[in-house]
C-alpha cells in the first residue's frame, strides 16, 4: 500500500446511506462516531429507521431476478468492487483506524483482506452436480440464490466483513441489505460509494443505524436470510426472530477461544505467536486466544515472555509512529475489561503485568497477564474481548483438554509445540470450527470459518461459505429414448 498521510482530523466528508443505487443522505437523527484513541467525535453518519428498511428491501426485492440472471455481469461486478477497494485503499485504512482505534498497519492489512476475500469470490467456481437415474431422468443439483440478504456486522473488523458478507450474497445472485455497527458505520459507508459504482442499482444497500434498525432487518418479511456476526447473546436473539418469517441464518459468533502449550515447547519459540493471537487488535478479535493453558515445565518461561512482551508494547493513536497496540473501541468495552480484571484480583488471581486503564485520552486499557486462577473465574469462563489474558498452568494433558473444551462455545484453538504431528493429534481433541499448531487466529478467502457449539451455525469463506447463501434445489430431467432405441 502507498504510504498514507497520517490523519486523525475530524472529517468533513458527508457519509450517505446507500439505498436503491442512490446515495442517500436522511434528514432527521444522526449518529455521532467517536475516534477511540482520543473520545472525541469525528464524524457523523445517517441514523436510518424502518422507513430506510423498507425502501431499501424493495429495492433489493426488486434488483434480485435480474442480478440472479446473469452470472457474468455478476462475476464482473465484483471484480470491479474489489478494484475500487483496492484503489481507495488508503482512504479506507485511514478512516478504519480512526473510527476502530486499531493501528493503521493493521486497518491496511484488513482492507487489503477485503480485497482479497471479493476477487477470491468472484472467481470462486460452484459447479452443478448431476445424478443419473439411468433410463428414467437425470436430476440437476443447482446452487440458487435465497433472494435478499440482511447483513449485519460488529465494530472490530466492520470492513472485510462487510466487504466479504456483499461478495459472498451477490456473488451467487441474492441482493443484499447491510448494516454496519454503529460505532463503526464510517469505512462502510466509505465502501458504499465504491458499490454505487460497481454494482447496478438496489444489488447493494447499506444502510447505519443502530440494534433497533437490527431488530427490524431480522423481522422483516421481505428478507429471507440473515447472515449476523457479533455477539452469541445477540445471536440468540436474532435466531428467535428469525423463526417467526423462518428466515434462513447464517450466525457468527463469539468465542473463548483456548490455545494449549505443550510440555515439549520452546518458550522463547513461541512467546512471541502467543503474545500477537492474544492481543491483536487489543484482544478485540472472535478468535484471539481468550484461555492460555500451559504445562507446569514450560508455565514460568512463557508467563515470564509474555509480560516482557507485554511491557514492550507500544500503546498510542492508529498513525502515531510504531504504535503496536491500540485503544478499546468502545467505552462500554474497556470498562467490561476492567471489571473482569478487578474480579480477578478480588479472587485471588495474579496481576502479572498491567491491570489498569491508561491514563490518557481514549479508551486505553494496559496489556495485562493474569495468573493463579479457577477455570470458572469470570475472566476465564466468559469472552472478555479485550487485553487481559488468563494464564492456566496444567499437569495432565488429558485434563487440560477437558479443561479447554469444557465452555459453550466452539470457535477455535491451538496447540503449541515443538512437535507438529503431536500437535495435530492433540488438536483434533479440541472442540473448535478452525485449528491451528503453533498459530491462531486469521480468516482466508478460501477457507471456510465458523463456530461449533454456541459459537455460531454454518460458515463464511471458502466454497462452503458461499454455499451457506444459496438453495439447493433439484431438477429431475426425464430422459427420453433415443431414436435408435426407439427403433429397436
Ligand atoms: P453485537 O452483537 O453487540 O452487535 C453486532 C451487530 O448487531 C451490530 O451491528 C448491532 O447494531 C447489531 N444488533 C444488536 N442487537 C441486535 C438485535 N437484537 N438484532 C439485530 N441486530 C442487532 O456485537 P459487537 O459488540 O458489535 O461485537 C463483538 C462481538 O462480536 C463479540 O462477541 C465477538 O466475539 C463477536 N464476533 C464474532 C466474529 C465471528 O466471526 N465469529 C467476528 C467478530 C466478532
Amino acid at each position: 500500500m502507498p504510504p498514507t498521510a497520517p490523519s486523525a482530523a475530524v472529517t468533513t466528508a458527508r457519509f450517505r446511506a446507500l439505498i436503491g443505487g442512490a446515495l442517500i443522505d436522511i434528514p432527521g437523527a444522526r449518529i455521532d462516531v467517536a475516534a477511540p484513541a482520543t473520545g472525541e467525535v469525528f464524524a457523523q453518519v445517517p441514523d436510518c429507521v424502518l422507513a430506510e428498511l423498507d425502501r431499501a428491501v424493495t429495492a433489493a426485492r426488486r434488483a434480485q431476478p435480474a442480478w440472479a440472471a446473469d452470472e457474468s455481469a455478476r462475476r464482473t461486478a465484483l471484480l470491479r468492487f474489489a478494484s475500487l477497494i483496492e484503489e481507495n485503499a488508503a482512504r479506507l485504512a485511514n478512516l478504519l483506524a480512526q473510527e476502530n482505534g486499531k493501528p493503521l498497519r493493521a486497518a491496511q492489512g484488513e482492507t487489503f483482506g477485503a480485497v482479497e476475500h471479493v476477487r477470491w469470490t468472484a472467481e470462486a467456481e460452484i459447479a452443478t452436480q448431476t445424478v443419473d437415474h439411468p433410463g428414467r431422468e437425470q436430476v440437476v443439483l443447482e446452487h440458487v440464490p435465497v433472494g435478499v440478504v440482511a447483513a449485519i456486522v460488529p465494530w472490530n473488523a466492520p470492513l472485510v466483513m462487510a466487504a466479504h458478507k456483499i461478495a459472498a450474497a451477490t456473488r451467487v445472485g441474492n441482493t443484499v441489505v447491510l448494516k454496519p455497527s454503529p460505532f463503526t458505520p464510517v469505512a462502510t459507508l466509505a465502501l458504499a460509494e465504491l458499490a454505487a459504482q460497481a454494482f447496478p442499482p438496489g444489488v447493494v444497500n447499506v444502510l447505519p443505524g443502530g440494534d433497533e434498525l437490527g431488530r427490524g432487518m431480522t423481522a422483516h418479511p421481505g428478507i429471507d436470510l440473515v447472515s449476523f456476526t457479533g455477539s452469541a447473546a445477540v445471536g440468540r436473539s436474532i435466531m428467535a426472530a428469525a423463526a417467526g418469517t423462518l428466515k434462513r441464518v447464517i450466525l457468527e459468533l463469539g468465542g473463548n477461544d483456548a490455545a494449549i502449550v505443550l510440555d515439549d515447547a520452546d518458550p522463547d519459540a513461541v512467546a512471541p505467536g502467543l503474545f500477537f493471537s492474544s492481543f491483536l487488535l487489543s484482544g478485540q478479535v472472535c478468535q484471539a486466544i481468550k484461555r492460555l493453558y500451559v504445562h507446569r515445565s514450560q508455565y514460568d518461561a512463557v508467563v515470564e515472555r509474555l509480560v516482557a512482551i507485554a511491557e514492550a508494547a507500544q500503546l498510542g493513536e492508529p498513525f502515531d509512529e510504531g504504535v503496536t497496540m491500540g485503544p478499546l473501541t468502545t467505552p462500554a468495552q474497556r470498562d467490561r475489561v476492567a471489571a473482569l480484571v478487578e474480579d480477578a484480583r478480588a479472587r485471588g488471581g495474579r496481576v502479572r503485568t498491567g491491570g489498569h486503564a491508561v491514563e490518557r485520552p481514549g479508551y486505553f486499557y494496559a496489556p495485562t497477564i493474569v495468573t493463579d486462577l479457577d477455570d470458572d473465574a469470570p475472566l476465564v469462563a466468559e469472552e472478555q474481548f479485550g487485553p487481559a489474558l488468563p494464564v492456566l498452568v496444567y499437569d495432565d494433558l488429558d485434563d487440560a483438554i477437558e479443561r479447554a473444551n469444557g465452555t459453550p462455545y466452539g470457535l477455535s484453538a491451538s496447540v503449541w509445540t515443538s512437535d507438529v504431528a503431536r500437535g495435530a493429534e492433540v488438536a483434533r481433541r479440541l472442540v473448535g470450527g478452525s485449528l491451528w499448531i503453533n498459530r491462531h487466529a486469521g480468516v482466508d478467502a478460501d477457507i471456510p470459518f465458523g463456530g461449533m457449539r454456541q459459537s455460531g451455525l454454518g460458515r463464511e469463506s471458502g466454497l462452503a461459505g458461499l454455499l451457506g447463501y444459496t438453495e439447493l434445489r433439484t431438477l429431475a430431467v426425464p430422459t427420453l429414448p433415443t431414436t435408435e432405441e426407439v427403433a429397436r
